[in-house]
């Protein structure tokens, strides 16, 4: 693969290579863009706000305000509309062929996802969906996660005339939250007339005609279907990588205290992709923002970073602080 030059670093600045503009790596981006030299490497032209996209189903026009262009916000860095493949100690190759150099590298591929390379093809894509919805009489969702509930629920809010049936494989909805958050969430469904049926999968590929068959022997008659069974995490990449004994039984990356992944001096990782508990990791990822936006402008001339989970009290305060204003930021 051809390996293209880029043009060589200040002395003074260092150059921070981000890969992945999801919510992890956009935010980062957007907060030490004047800070540092960013580079942010993405599969697509724009960030997009994940627990918005199923209202974006039912209600294509709220799109337009919740996928937004990185070069909206990132005007003073280079975006690379490209997929990470590999990394070496001090630099990091595109599919494009690209190697480029960093500083520092900040892994936040949380989850991929087959999505459009442009804004215009992903609202399209939203408009496509929401015919699909609107002219169906019944529809199927499979996957009683966050997705397939939150989906289920936008549809039958904005029409109640609608079947709509979700099947989930497990033995109540939103098994990672508690079970009575669980049955709150199945209670409001079936409120609204939502079947739901529990411990059974369906194999959408036996489907014929709009008729679906579960384990479980049931049929289902539908119009349409929607597959909303997760996102795999987005490190295939790094498994034949130097970083391939970080990687923990789940794919995910294991970082130490300041979110470095283990035994690297410069290299970071954000967001889903770490092996931390989810509510520690968003916890985490506000701290690491923190830390970016606080120790770096000291600490990147000094070419390391300073431990920053010692204060826990300043550090909740920031962290309430950071939470609130970063994302409402990133809507424009
Ligand atoms: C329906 C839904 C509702 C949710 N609701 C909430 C909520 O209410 N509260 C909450 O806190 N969380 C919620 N979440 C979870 C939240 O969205 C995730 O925790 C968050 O998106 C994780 O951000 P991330 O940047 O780590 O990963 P992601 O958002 O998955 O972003 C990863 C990015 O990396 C890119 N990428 C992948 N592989 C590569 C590669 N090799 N090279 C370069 N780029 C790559 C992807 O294209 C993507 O842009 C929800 C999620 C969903 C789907």
């Amino acid at each position: 693969m051809a390996t293209e030059e880029l043009p060589p670093l200040a002395s003074d600045i260092k150059r921070v290579v981000i890969l992945g503009g999801g919510i992890a790596g956009s935010l980062l981006a957007k907060s030490l863009q004047f800070r540092a030299d960013i580079f942010l490497v993405d599969p697509k032209e724009y960030f997009e706000i994940p627990w918005a996209s199923l209202r974006a189903m039912v209600e294509p026009s709220f799109a337009e305000r919740t996928v937004i262009n990185h070069s909206d916000y990132l005007t003073n860095g280079l975006l690379v509309v490209s997929t990470a493949v590999n990394i070496r100690d001090n630099e990091v190759l595109t599919s494009s062929g690209r190697w480029i150099a960093y500083d520092y590298l900040v892994i936040a591929t949380g989850h991929s996802d087959h999505v459009p390379k442009t804004r215009t093809e992903r609202l399209n894509q939203y408009q496509a969906e929401s015919e699909k919805i609107k002219s169906a009489n019944s529809i199927l969702i499979v996957g009683g996660g966050p997705t397939g509930v939150e989906l289920a629920g936008e549809i039958v809010v904005d029409f109640p005339e609608k079947k709509v049936t979700l099947v989930h494989r497990g033995s109540r909805l939103l098994e990672f939250i508690g079970a009575k958050a669980s049955k709150k969430a199945l209670d409001w469904l079936t409120s609204k007339k939502v079947e739901v049926l529990l411990n059974q999968s369906v194999d959408i590929n036996t489907a014929s005609d709009g008729t679906y068959q579960t384990s479980g022997g049931e049929t289902i008659i539908a119009d349409c279907h929607f597959v909303c069974t997760g996102k795999p995490i987005g490190s295939s990449w790094l498994k034949d990588t130097i970083l391939k004994d970080n990687l923990n039984g789940h794919g995910k990356l294991v970082v130490d205290d300041n979110l470095r992944v283990r035994g690297l001096k410069n290299v970071f990782a954000i967001g889903d992709i770490t092996a931390i508990p989810v509510s520690l990791c968003r916890l985490s990822f506000f701290l690491f923002l923190i830390a970016v936006i606080y120790l770096f402008p000291i600490t990147l001339s000094q070419n390391e970073t300073k431990p920053f989970l010692g204060n826990g009290y300043g550090q909740l305060l920031y962290f309430a602080h950071v939470k609130q204003r970063g994302y409402k930021s990133l809507i424009v």
